[in-house]
C-alpha cells in the first residue's frame, strides 16, 4: 500500500511541474496537495487552517500539532525507510503517511517509518489524489494505483471529472475561525466503509454513461486497483479491489441501472439508472432499533461480498426471511441485480444457468402457492436443516401442489446445496412477496423470476 500511495504523490508533484523536492520546494508548494484534495473548494492559507481541514478530512494528528512544515524539513540523521539512504529523515506523522500501523510502535519503535525528506514530502503529497467519504461510522478513504499512463487517464475521468461534480467542501466563518464542512452529493445512504465506495461506483458508472465513456473507463478501469482504507487509532483496514474486479463491478452497475424506470418511490423520484439500484440496495435493511448503522449490518457484509466479486445468496436469503418476519416488502429488483452481477462475473458457486433454473423453479412454486395454506413452506424450507430434508420438504410440497417439477438443478447441485435452497427460497419469496409487474419491473422484464 506505501508503494501504491507514494505513486499517486510522485504524480501530483510531476502534475504541477515540479522536479526535484528541496527544503525551498517543499516550502513554496506544501499547501498545495491539501487544496487538491478539496477538490480546489478551499485554498488554505496557513497551518492553522491546514490542520482544521486534515482533522475535518479524518486524518489523526496529535492534538500538539500546530505546523505542518516542520514535520516535513526538520529532521535528524537516520535512515529512510523507502530508499535506505542515510539522510536527514523525519519520523512519520499522520499528514505524511497516514495509514501506518500505530499498533507496531507499542511493539517496537524502530519499526515505525522514518523518510528522508523527498519521500516524506511525496508521500504527503499523495493526499491530493486521495479521495474522503464520511459514512454513519467513520471515514472511508480510498486511493487508486495503475501504470502511470492509465492512472493519469482514470483520473481525468474519476477526479477532474466525476469527483468535482459531487465533492464539495463548505467554508464557514465563525467567531475568527474558518470551519470545514464536506458535501458529498451520492444516490445511496451509507453507514458502513464498503457501502460508501459502492455509493461512489454508482454514480461514478451514471457518470461515465452521460459522457459517453463508459465503454473506455471499463478497458482502463482493467488496470487499476482501489485501496480502500478505513478504521481509526490503532487499526486500518485495508480492502483491495483489483482492476479485473472493478471493470467487473462497472459492467454489473451498468447492467442493473439498465434495468430500471423512472418511479417515485416514497418521498422519492428516481431516475431511470437510479430505480433498480436504489430500490435493492435500499430495501436490505433489517430494522432493530434506534442506531441505524445496526440495521445496515448485513448490507454492508453483502456489499463487501459483492465488492470481492461474490453474490451472497444466503446472506440475502437471511435479510429477506427478517424482513418478511417484520411484514416489510420483498426487496425490488431481486432479479436483476442477481442476474446482472452474475452476467458481468460469468457466475459465482452456481454458474448464471443454474441460477436462472433454480430461481424459475422457486417462482414456479411461489405462485401456486399463493393464497393457499401451502404458503407455510416458505419457513419449512427455510428451516430444513441437511440436504436430504430440503429435498423431502420440495418433493412434498410438490406433491401437494400436485405438481411435478424438473428437480434435476437440485440434484446436481448437492455440494452447493445451500446457496441452491437460497436461489430456490428468493426466487419463491419473491413470487409470494414481490410487488407485481405494476411497479418493480420493465416491461421488458415482466417476471422477475422468469424462465
Ligand atoms: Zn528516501
Amino acid at each position: 500500500m506505501l508503494d501504491a500511495y507514494l505513486k499517486n504523490g510522485e504524480l501530483f508533484l510531476r502534475d504541477r511541474g515540479i522536479r526535484e523536492v528541496t527544503p525551498k520546494v517543499i516550502s513554496r508548494a506544501y499547501l498545495q496537495p491539501i487544496d487538491e484534495m478539496t477538490n480546489g473548494y478551499v485554498s488554505v492559507g496557513s497551518d492553522a487552517e491546514a490542520i482544521a481541514v486534515l482533522r475535518r478530512f479524518g486524518f489523526e494528528l496529535s492534538g500538539k500539532t500546530r505546523e505542518i512544515l516542520p514535520g516535513l524539513t526538520e529532521g535528524k540523521k537516520g535512515i529512510c525507510s523507502i530508499c535506505g539512504k542515510d539522510a536527514i529523515v523525519v519520523p512519520n506523522r499522520a499528514f505524511i503517511f497516514p495509514f501506518e500501523r500505530k499498533i507496531d510502535s507499542i511493539v517496537d519503535e524502530s519499526n515505525r517509518l522514518t523518510l528522508c525528506q523527498e519521500h516524506a514530502f511525496k508521500l504527503y503529497a499523495a493526499m491530493a489524489y486521495l479521495y474522503t467519504v464520511p459514512t454513519g461510522t467513520g471515514v472511508l478513504k480510498f486511493f487508486f494505483d495503475a501504470p502511470e499512463r492509465e492512472l493519469k487517464r482514470f483520473k481525468r475521468m474519476f477526479k477532474y471529472g466525476f469527483w468535482r461534480e459531487h465533492f464539495r467542501v463548505e467554508v464557514r466563518e465563525k467567531k475568527g475561525k474558518k470551519q470545514y464542512s464536506i458535501k458529498l452529493s451520492l444516490m445511496l445512504s451509507r453507514y458502513h466503509p464498503n457501502e460508501a465506495f459502492f455509493a461512489v461506483l454508482h454514480d461514478f458508472v451514471k457518470f461515465l454513461k452521460d459522457m459517453n465513456e463508459l465503454d473506455e473507463t471499463m478497458e482502463v478501469g482493467r488496470t487499476v486497483r482501489t485501496y480502500l482504507v478505513y478504521g481509526s487509532g490503532q487499526f486500518y483496514r485495508e480492502h483491495v479491489i483489483e482492476g479485473t474486479t472493478l471493470e467487473k463491478l462497472i459492467g454489473f452497475l451498468n447492467k442493473v441501472q439498465n434495468a430500471g424506470k423512472e418511479i417515485r418511490w416514497g418521498r422519492r423520484h428516481l431516475s431511470i439508472w437510479d430505480s433498480a439500484v436504489v430500490m435493492f440496495y435500499e430495501s436490505l435493511e433489517v430494522p432493530r432499533g434506534k442506531d441505524r448503522s445496526k440495521n445496515f449490518l448485513e448490507r454492508g457484509e453483502f456489499v463487501r461480498k459483492l465488492l470481492d466479486g461474490k453474490f451472497d445468496f444466503v446472506l440475502l436469503n437471511e435479510i429477506f426471511m427478517e424482513r418478511l418476519k417484520r411484514k416489510l416488502p420483498f426487496p425490488p429488483y431481486y432479479y436483476a441485480w442477481a442476474q446482472s452481477y452474475l452476467g458481468a462475473f460469468g457466475g459465482d458457486v452456481v454458474d448464471v444457468k443454474t441460477f436462472e433454473q433454480v430461481n424459475g423453479l422457486g417462482y414456479g412454486l411461489g405462485k401456486k402457492m399463493k393464497g393457499t395454506n401451502l404458503e407455510r413452506y416458505q419457513w419449512e424450507l427455510f428451516r430444513a436443516r441437511g440436504f436430504e430434508e430440503f429435498l423431502n420438504k420440495l418433493v412434498e410440497l410438490q406433491a401437494k401442489l400436485e405438481e411435478s417439477l424438473d428437480l434435476r438443478p437440485i440434484y446436481e447441485n448437492e455440494k452447493e446445496w445451500k446457496v441452491v435452497k437460497a436461489i430456490l427460497l428468493n426466487g419463491m419469496l419473491n413470487a409470494l412477496h414481490g410487488a407485481d409487474k405494476k411497479d418493480n419491473s420493465t416491461p421488458d422484464n415482466p417476471k422477475e423470476g422468469r424462465k
